[in-house]
């Protein structure tokens, strides 16, 4: 059986590349989303859009956390690629952001991840804000007139991004205006939405049990497993890691 290489070294398990990362600049796209730009030491990675690094950050007790961040975009001429990053707290993975300056050396491995572009007539994508750099590095990379429909929960409309230039993608913004839970409200949007996945691939990716009740909804109306690209990307209660749904 073919073994996804593992972020941590895990025995009889291929480890990711390890990557040296140095920050170019950081700054805010919004109060609560900072973009922080790097170079890396042997060159850009390859990577499929949607794809994340596994940073390897300072905790609070001197050790190193693992904290998952997609890769937002590249350069391919500047050799640069960067992260957005949630600021929903004080947290290794916000607090690296804040902090960091030009020069800032950091270690990721990857690229890695099973959030990319499926071969399909038709892309639903459906994610709170941590999954908004991957739905929006996701459509840029589609040529245009590809049916693409996204829905995706942001804290308030300061949030909302523009749709990528050059695509036909149409994305649902839902406001929570409120803190970020496990909670129905994709789901709800899904429904008043009308729309249906037919054929076409699903990428649901948010909290883990928003994702779980997405997948059922999906599931009940007939979608295949796959037909459905799911991640958990934050859990209540979980530090750093991904949940497989
Ligand atoms: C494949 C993948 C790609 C991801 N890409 C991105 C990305 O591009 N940008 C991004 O910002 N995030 C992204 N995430 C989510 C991010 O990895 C998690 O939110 C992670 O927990 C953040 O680390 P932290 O140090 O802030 O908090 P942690 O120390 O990991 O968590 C502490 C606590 O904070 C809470 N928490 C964690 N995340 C959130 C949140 N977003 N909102 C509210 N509460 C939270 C939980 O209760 C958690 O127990 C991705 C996750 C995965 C699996």
């Amino acid at each position: 059986m073919n073994q996804e290489p593992a972020a941590t070294p895990t025995p009889g398990r291929p480890s990711l590349p390890l990557l040296d990362l140095t920050v170019v600049e950081a700054f805010d796209l919004h109060p609560g989303l900072r973009r922080v730009v790097f170079t890396c030491a042997d060159g850009l990675p390859g990577y499929k859009p949607g794809n994340d690094l596994v940073f390897l950050l300072p905790l609070p007790d001197g050790t190193e956390g693992r904290r998952h961040y997609t890769i937002r975009g590249a350069d391919a001429a500047k050799g640069t690629l960067w992260v957005d990053f949630v600021m929903h707290a004080d947290t290794p993975g916000p607090r690296f952001a804040r902090t960091a300056r030009a020069g800032d050396r950091v270690q990721a491995r990857g690229p890695r991840g099973r959030t990319f572009l499926r071969d399909t007539g038709f892309h639903l994508m459906i994610g709170d804000e941590t999954a908004l750099p991957a739905i929006l590095h996701m459509i840029e990379a589609l040529p245009q007139g590809a049916a693409v429909r996204a829905i995706v929960e942001v804290p308030d409309a300061g949030w909302e991004q523009p749709v990528p230039a050059g695509t036909d993608a149409e994305i649902r913004w839902v406001h929570r205006n409120g803190p970020a839970r496990p909670s129905s409200l994709l789901g709800g949007a899904l429904a008043a939405s009308g729309l249906t996945l037919g054929q076409g691939t699903a990428y649901l990716l948010a909290e883990t049990g928003t994702v779980r009740a997405l997948r059922h909804r999906l599931q009940d109306e007939g979608a295949t497993k796959d037909q459905l690209v799911c991640e958990g990307y934050w859990r209540p209660g979980r530090e750093g890691g991904h949940d497989h749904i």
